[in-house]
């Protein structure tokens, strides 16, 4: 049984909680670790330790502090099949995907924003015939980043990175359900010797060590990934201490599929777009708006391209499709398939538990799911399932596609599919959502704003976003 620590100052430490949570294995549902619980001292343990921290390591030139970015991306690097297979272990996701996304993207977060910072104004001056400013943006002191279990190394470090190159010392806290590759992140600093304090990782539920920690009066601001319910719980306990806050949450993303696409390319991105990673991204297709005219063929090749996707054990190199990440969200997405047919829609492919053989018998496996003839007011296309289900709706104009795209109370992302670009930005602008990509999806530039609209988010991540958000303004003004 893997005993999962805090990584505070430094070194690994035991919690004194008395609570411990177990850590499952999603394809297999096996429970192969624990962690405590951490409680208030933890907290205050991790917050001294980054205020200790924090004058040396605010006093560092953004290069000195860039090296140490660089060095954690090259230490996690170096071990990418281990972080992979341990993401894997974790989420159920495939060891394909692990290797070829949330590893290498964990990594060029640090490199990323080692690199960004260098070339950001920290420091500028604005001068006109009476006054004379200079603007200087200074890290805020100590942050948290508490981040979601569906990409867990690749969100957790995502806060991170910018966090530190900025100045700022870091309490960062993943999900309970996924802790293990914050856990190896924590050995990898102390190997490259990232100075103790600068970064503590603590584990816990977000009610008891989430809470805490944005509860706490020395912690400035808090970047927070996951679900708008506990987005709104944030915002509320952050504002009685005035936090700064950064929220990334739900979306309910339509993709907008007009009969001009590039079918064939539209058809395999719209199957990575809505599947990958089981539906367990934030940026997921969950709504199909086809155009009418095309709406049978499109129906028919997606149902033949979906029963193609290989779901099986996500240790094995070939598996396209794994297990959903607890049991609890299993269950929670066959309630809303439950409820797609209540609520008089048709269950065209899948929409049921997946029975494996051998180690992975017992896991969380649900097939690839459409469902055709909901509203678009029907609770299945208003709510965040999170999971393989997208639902197809047929559209006849680009303004009936339009006002479907934002009949939702999300804003995160939307996709839209046709060969004429000037339509394609034409519908995007008058589209609510933070990120739209045309005729592509998950493509991604770290220098561009990262967010969400209504329900969706507060702030932006990515770029001087990201840079602004985790330092203050301050302008010094003399007369001229
Ligand atoms: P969640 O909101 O349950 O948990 C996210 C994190 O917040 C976890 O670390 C959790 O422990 C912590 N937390 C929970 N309650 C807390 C509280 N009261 N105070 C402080 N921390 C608390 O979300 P989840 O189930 O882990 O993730 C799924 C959600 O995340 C989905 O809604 C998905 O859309 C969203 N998500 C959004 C983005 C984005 O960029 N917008 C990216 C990935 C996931």
């Amino acid at each position: 049984m893997e005993l999962v620590e805090n990584f505070i100052n430094g070194q690994y430490v035991s919690s004194d909680s008395s609570a411990f949570i177990d850590i499952y294995e999603p394809a297999t549902g096996d429970i192969y670790g624990k962690f405590k619980d951490s409680n208030a001292n933890d907290i205050d343990h991790a917050v001294r330790s980054a205020k200790n921290a924090f004058p040396d390591w605010s006093g560092l030139s953004i290069r000195e502090r860039a090296v140490h970015l660089n060095n954690i991306a090259n230490g996690i690097e170096q071990r990418l099949d281990e972080f992979a297979e341990f993401e894997s272990r974790d989420t159920g996701k495939p060891i394909a995907l692990a290797r070829s996304l949330d590893i290498p993207r964990s990594v060029l977060n640090f490199k990323f924003f080692a690199d960004h910072a260098m070339q950001f104004e920290f420091n500028f001056n604005l001068n006109s015939e009476s006054s004379q400013n200079l603007i200087n943006r200074s890290p805020l002191g100590v942050v948290a980043c508490i981040s979601p279990w569906n990409l867990p190394l690749y969100l957790f470090t995502w806060k991170i990175a910018p966090a530190l190159i900025t100045g700022n010392t870091v309490i960062a806290k993943p999900s309970e359900l996924t802790p293990y590759t914050a856990y190896l992140l924590g050995g990898v600093c102390r190997e490259k010797g990232l100075p103790p304090g600068v970064l503590n990782i603590v584990n816990g539920r977000g009610d008891t060590c989430g809470e805490l920690l944005v509860k706490h009066e020395d912690v400035k601001a808090i970047s927070f990934t996951g679900g708008t319910a506990t987005g709104k719980l944030i915002s509320k306990s952050a504002s009685k201490t005035f936090k700064k806050l950064s929220l990334e949450m739900g979306g309910k993303n339509p993709a907008i599929i007009f009969d001009d696409c590039d079918y064939d390319s539209m058809l395999d991105n719209i199957v990575r777009s809505s599947f990958s990673n089981q539906g367990q991204i934030c940026l997921c297709s969950s709504r199909l708006l086809i155009e009418q005219t095309i709406y049978e063929k499109f129906k028919k090749d997606l149902t033949l391209k979906v029963l193609e996707l290989v779901i099986g054990d996500p240790s094995k190199i070939e598996t396209q499709f794994g297990s959903v990440c607890s049991e609890g969200h299993l269950q929670k997405v066959l309630n809303y398939i439950a409820l797609a047919k209540k609520e008089g829609g048709k269950v065209i492919a899948g929409g049921k538990i997946v029975e494996l053989e051998g180690r992975c018998s017992n896991g969380w496996f649900i097939e690839p799911t459409l469902v055709e003839d909901l509203g678009p007011s029907s609770r299945v296309n208003q709510e965040e399932i999170f999971g393989p289900v997208v639902t197809l709706q047929p559209f006849d104009s680009e303004a009936d596609a339009i006002e479907h795209a934002n009949n939702t109370d999300y804003g995160l992302s939307a996709t839209v599919w046709t060969e004429d670009i000037e339509k394609g930005k034409r519908v995007a602008k008058r589209i609510d959502a933070g990120v739209i990509w045309i005729n592509c999806w998950l493509l991604r530039d770290l220098r561009t704003p990262f967010g969400g609209m209504k329900n969706s988010g507060l702030g932006r991540e990515g770029g001087d976003d990201a840079l602004k958000f985790f330092t203050e303004a301050k302008n010094i003004c003399v007369p001229a």
